[in-house]
């Protein structure tokens, strides 16, 4: 089967015929095949992403499968993996369906643990109705954004009704990740003395949830503190149109205890309903479609300076100015830096 399908990506048939059977497999569940696809549209190659733009579109025309696109965001340790795993499997016995893909891939390998993904979420990885992802192996400059977004859609094409994803507090990750999620979970554990800080502001604006976990044994009482400040926290924050009254939210639960994922699940359920029942569900997507655009013109731009071979000539030619005993901040470098903009905007013009 693995055979055949890889076969299916870079074989003898002409492309289109690869993206229609691909797409017929994937709509039909073939876990192998949703996985090919997802690396295909990882894929950096000028062919592949040809061949994941076509895979598209037949996906597109098939029909509208959507899932709840849920991003749950924490700093490493916070329990994000133990959280998925409870949750996830919860969902699973109620009768859903569940795909968890990380979106950063650091995330497997922080908090101490170099586990793999499947080991992390075991109990979710042996039900019949999860799909997890592993990890990217690397992070394509630019285009994280757009291409998590395909995956996400993947995912649904393949009938998936909740699709959980990853992601790290490092970086650009979670700004990243509220971009192709219907609900932005925030999760925090108990630390100690001052919760907020090292969290910064904005991710805060970004939560429908803020989740704080290990309300459990010794650290239940800092649990509660905790949520407390984070409710002083968001209650500063102007109301926004897209959330009924009450949200965003503060929980508190222990993920390994199983205690209050039932009440998490039904808030997320309740604000996936009000939004559904009037525009800001589909206001929501448009803007990730909008945003998932920004990202592929930023990439699209990226991709042609660099396979135009400026920066590399304009690299080696700095480089060269830097040898030469000038510093960076030097006449040199910052006027080699102005004729590279002026003529990537020339060679722009130029592919019009
Ligand atoms: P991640 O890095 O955010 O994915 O965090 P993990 O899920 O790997 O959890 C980090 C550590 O916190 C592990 O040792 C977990 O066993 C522990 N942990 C996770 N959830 C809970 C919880 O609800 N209570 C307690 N006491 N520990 C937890």
């Amino acid at each position: 089967m693995e055979v055949e399908i890889t076969g299916m990506i870079t074989g003898r048939k002409t492309a289109r015929d690869d993206s229609v059977s691909m797409a017929a497999e994937i709509r039909s569940g073939n876990r192998r095949a949703l996985s090919a696809a997802i690396t295909l549209v990882e894929s950096t190659r000028s062919e592949d992403r040809e061949l994941a733009a076509g895979l598209m579109d037949q996906l597109s025309r098939a029909g509208r499968r959507e899932a709840v696109r849920i991003a749950v965001s924490g700093t490493p340790g916070a329990g994000k993996s133990t959280l998925i795993d409870a949750a996830g499997s919860m969902l699973v016995k109620q009768g859903c369906s569940v795909a968890v893909l990380a979106v950063d891939p650091t995330s497997v390998r922080t908090g101490g643990s170099i586990l793999g993904d499947k080991t992390r979420m075991a109990r979710l990885a042996g039900l019949s109705g999860a799909y997890i992802r592993p990890s990217p192996n690397s992070q394509a400059l630019g285009g994280v954004s757009s291409r998590s977004t395909e995956a996400v859609f993947l995912c649904e094409q393949a009938g998936f009704d909740h699709v959980l994803i990853e992601t790290t507090g490092v970086g650009q990750s979670e700004t990243d990740a509220s971009r192709f999620s219907d609900i932005f979970m925030l999760l925090a554990a108990p630390g100690g003395g001052d919760e907020l800080q090292g969290i910064k502001r904005g991710i805060i604006e970004l939560a429908d949830l803020i989740v704080v976990n290990k309300a459990d044994g010794e650290l239940k009482n800092a649990a509660l503190a905790a949520a407390s400040e984070y409710r002083s926290a968001i209650h500063l924050l102007p109301a926004s149109p897209a959330n009924p009254p009450g949200f965003p939210k503060v929980l508190v639960l222990s993920a390994s205890e199983e205690t209050g994922l039932d009440a998490m699940l039904a808030e997320i359920s309740q604000l996936v309903d009000w939004r559904k029942s009037g525009s800001h569900w589909r206001e929501g997507r448009r803007i990730q479609e909008a945003r998932w655009l920004e990202s592929r013109l930023g990439q699209t731009i990226h991709s042609t300076v660099e396979q135009s071979g400026l920066v590399e000539r304009y690299c080696r030619r700095l480089e060269g100015e830097l040898d030469a005993g000038h510093s960076v901040y030097s006449p040199e470098i910052s006027g080699g830096l102005a004729r590279l903009s002026a003529e990537i905007a020339r060679h722009l013009e130029g592919g019009e």
